[in-house]
C-alpha cells in the first residue's frame, strides 16, 4: 500500500460531512490508519478531563490483543455488540482502560511524542491544533491540551531509521514536539504523514463534534417546548407527570425514566416511562426501601447538591448500587424536585447498556424540565379544590337536574356521583401532595328481616330515616353516598384512619341511639361499618380504597355486627 496521507485526507474531508456521529469516525479512523500503515492501531479518546471516566479506547483486534497482552485485564470491553465490519477487513473494537497506563499519566503531564521500550508510537493529539488555526503560523507557542491519544505499533517494525530533528523541518512547522525524538522503525515520510493525518481527524472530530452539539441543543429545545406546551394544554397533574418523564426518556435516550417521591419512610414511584418493546427487569420492591435511597437524600437534602450521577460497579456496599445491580442498570442519573420549596423527590434517568455520562447542558436541560414537573405537582394541590368549586358550580347550574346526582328515596348523593368522586380521586400526583384520604362503609343490620316483616313501605323509611341520620352528623361539604340497596358510602378527605374511624364510630351511635320512626311504630336499626385509609403502597385507585372498606365491612359483619372495623 502506497504510504501516503494524501490517500487519507480526501476521505476525512467527506467524512466531515457524511459522518453524524464522532463514534463512527473513532472507528473507521483506526481501521484506515491501521490498514494504511500496515500496524496495529487504537485511538484514546475522552482526554480532556485529565480523569480516567471518560477515557475510551477504539483498538483494531490486534492493537488491543496487544495491549492485554502487556496487562491482561486492562481493557474492560465497552462494545456490548460489536458491530459487523463489512466494509474493513480490521474490526474495531471500543474498550474502558481499567486504570490509566504509565505513558498516558506522562501525556496528561507535557504531551509529547514518545517511542515505547516495548515499540508502541505513542502520538498525542492536542485540542489547539484543531481549533485555532493561528497558532498554526507560531508553532512554538503551541500549549494545547490533550485530546486524544493515538498509539501505533508494528508487530514486525521496519530496519530502525534514524530520524534526526534537523531533517524533519517541515513536521517541526505542524508538530514540534514530533522533532524532539529519535523514532525506531518508523520513516519521516510516515511521521510526518501521520502528524498531518492526526491534525486533519482533530479538524474532523471538531466539525462533527460541534454539529452533534448543535443538534443535541437542538433537540433539548424542542424537548423543553414541547413541556411548555403541554402545561399550557392540560389541568390534569398525573397526565403532565407522566409525559414530562416520557419526554425526559425519549428525549436522552434512556432505557427508564422515573419521578419517585421520597419524602416518607415509604417510597412512592409517582410517574414511570420505559423504552418501549424492551424487557427490562421490573422496579422490585427494593426501592420502596428509604434506606436505598439514603446516598441520594444526604447529597440532596444536607449537602444541596443539584444532581448525582451513578455508575453501576460491583461493590454493592451502598444499597442504591445493589438495587441499581439488581436492576441491571449501568447508570443512573438523579435530580432533585422541590415542591413549594420543600424537597419531594427526584428524577431518576436509568440507562441499562452504558454507563451514560451526562454533560453540562443535558443537566442544565433535565432541571429545568424536572421543574416543570415540581409546577405540575405544586398546581396539582390547587387541581383538588378547584375541581370540587367546578363541580359545586356544576351542581348549582344544573339544580333542575338533581335526580342525575341524588339518589330519589333518600336525597343523598347516588352511585353515580360517588363514581365521578372516586375517578376524581384516582388522582396520583394529588394522592402525593395531599393527604390521605379515608372511605367509610356502612351497611344496614338483617335490612331484609325489616322488608319481611314489616314490608318495603316500611324498609323505605328506614333508609330514608338512617340517611338523615348519617348526613346530619357530617359536615355539609362531605356527602353521604347511598351506593348500593342498604348500603351507603363516605368520604373523608384530608384524613388519616383513627379520625375516621371515630367519624364511623359517631355514625354508628346516631343510628343505635333512638329507634327508627316508621309508620310501623318505633324500630331499633343498628348498622355495621367498614374502614379503609388510601395507602400509596396498596393502592393504585380510589376504588381500591372501597374495596379495603368492604372488605373490612364483611369482618364487621362477621363479628357480629353494629360494630366499626378498620382495615
Ligand atoms: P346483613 O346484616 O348481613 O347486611 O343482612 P341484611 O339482611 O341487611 O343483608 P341482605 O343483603 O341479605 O339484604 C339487604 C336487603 O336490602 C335486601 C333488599 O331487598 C333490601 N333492599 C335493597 N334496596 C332496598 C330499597 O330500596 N328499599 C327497601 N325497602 N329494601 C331494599
Ligand atoms: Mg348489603
Ligand atoms: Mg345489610
Amino acid at each position: 500500500m502506497e504510504l501516503s496521507w494524501k490517500r487519507m485526507y480526501p476521505w476525512i474531508k467527506a467524512t466531515e460531512s457524511n459522518l453524524s456521529l464522532t463514534d463512527t469516525l473513532f472507528r473507521q479512523t483506526v481501521q484506515m490508519i491501521a490498514l494504511m500503515y500496515g500496524a496495529n492501531c487504537s485511538l484514546w479518546v475522552g482526554l480532556e478531563n485529565g480523569t480516567l471516566e471518560s477515557v475510551e479506547v477504539y483498538a483494531t483486534a490486534g492493537a488491543e490483543k496487544h495491549l492485554r497482552a502487556a496487562e491482561p485485564d486492562a481493557l474492560e470491553l465497552a462494545d456490548e455488540y460489536p458491530l459487523p465490519e463489512l466494509s474493513h477487513p480490521i474490526a474495531v473494537q471500543k474498550s474502558r482502560p481499567a486504570r490509566v497506563p504509565g505513558w498516558l499519566q506522562e501525556q496528561w503531564h507535557t504531551p509529547h511524542l514518545v517511542q515505547l521500550d516495548t515499540g508502541e508510537l505513542i502520538v498525542p493529539v492536542l485540542s489547539n491544533l484543531q481549533t485555532d488555526l493561528n497558532h498554526l503560523q507560531h508553532p512554538i507557542a503551541l500549549q494545547g491540551s490533550l485530546q486524544f491519544v493515538l498509539i501505533l505499533h508494528r508487530a514486525a517494525p521496519l530496519a530502525p531509521v534514524n530520524n534526526v530533528a534537523r531533517s524533519l523541518q517541515s513536521l517541526a512547522h505542524i508538530a514540534p514536539q514530533f522533532a524532539e525524538h529519535r523514532i525506531q522503525g518508523w520513516s519521516n515520510e510516515e511521521l510526518e504523514s501521520i502528524a498531518i493525518l492526526c491534525h486533519q481527524f482533530g479538524l474532523a472530530y471538531s466539525a462533527l463534534y460541534w454539529r452533534q452539539q448543535f443538534e443535541r441543543s437542538r433537540q433539548r429545545a424542542a424537548l423543553v417546548g414541547r413541556i411548555i406546551h403541554l402545561l399550557n394544554s392540560s389541568l390534569n397533574p398525573d397526565e403532565i407527570v407522566r409525559r414530562i418523564v416520557a419526554e425526559l426518556g425519549l428525549g436522552f435516550q434512556c432505557d427508564r425514566a422515573v419521578l419517585v417521591d421520597l419524602r416518607d419512610q415509604h417510597v412512592n414511584v409517582l410517574a414511570l416511562w420505559e423504552q418501549p418493546e424492551t424487557s427490562l427487569h421490573s422496579l422490585n420492591k427494593a426501592q420502596a426501601d428509604i434506606t436505598v435511597w439514603q446516598t441520594v437524600l444526604d447529597l440532596f437534602l444536607q449537602g444541596g447538591a443539584s444532581h448525582l450521577q451513578v455508575i453501576s460497579t460491583d461493590a454493592d456496599t451502598d444499597p442504591l448500587q445493589g438495587w441499581l445491580g439488581h436492576l441491571g442498570a449501568k447508570s443512573a442519573l438523579m435530580v432533585p424536585l422541590s415542591v413549594q420549596e420543600e424537597f419531594f423527590g427526584v428524577v431518576c434517568l436509568l440507562s441499562y447498556n452504558q454507563q451514560r455520562v451526562y454533560e453540562l447542558d443535558d443537566l442544565q436541560t433535565v432541571r429545568q424540565v424536572a421543574n416543570q414537573a415540581a409546577i405540575a405537582l405544586t398546581n396539582a394541590q390547587h387541581y383538588q379544590t378547584l375541581w370540587h368549586k367546578q363541580e359545586a358550580l356544576r351542581l348549582q347550574n344544573n339544580s333542575l337536574q338533581l335526580e342525575i346526582i341524588r339518589d330519589e328515596l333518600t336525597q343523598l348523593m347516588n352511585r353515580r356521583s360517588l363514581e365521578r368522586e372516586l375517578e376524581q380521586l384516582s388522582t396520583k400526583a394529588v394522592w402525593a401532595i395531599q393527604t390521605p384520604f379515608s372511605v367509610i362503609v356502612c351497611d344496614i343490620d338483617y335490612f331484609k328481616l325489616v322488608n319481611d316483616t314489616y314490608g318495603h313501605l316500611i324498609g323505605d323509611e328506614v333508609l330514608q330515616d338512617l340517611a338523615h341520620r348519617l348526613q346530619k352528623q357530617l359536615r355539609r361539604e362531605t356527602p353521604a353516598y347511598r351506593y348500593g340497596g342498604e348500603e351507603f358510602v363516605v368520604i373523608l378527605a384530608e384524613t388519616a384512619l383513627t379520625k375516621a374511624v371515630d367519624v364511623a364510630e359517631r355514625l354508628r351511635q346516631a343510628i343505635r341511639a333512638t329507634p327508627m320512626v316508621t309508620n310501623a311504630g318505633a324500630l331499633d336499626v343498628t348498622a355495621s361499618f367498614g374502614v379503609a385509609q388510601q395507602s400509596s403502597m396498596c393502592d393504585q385507585h380510589a376504588w381500591d380504597v372501597l374495596h379495603r372498606a368492604d372488605k373490612a365491612l364483611y369482618d364487621a359483619k362477621r363479628q357480629g355486627r353494629d360494630r366499626v372495623i378498620a382495615l
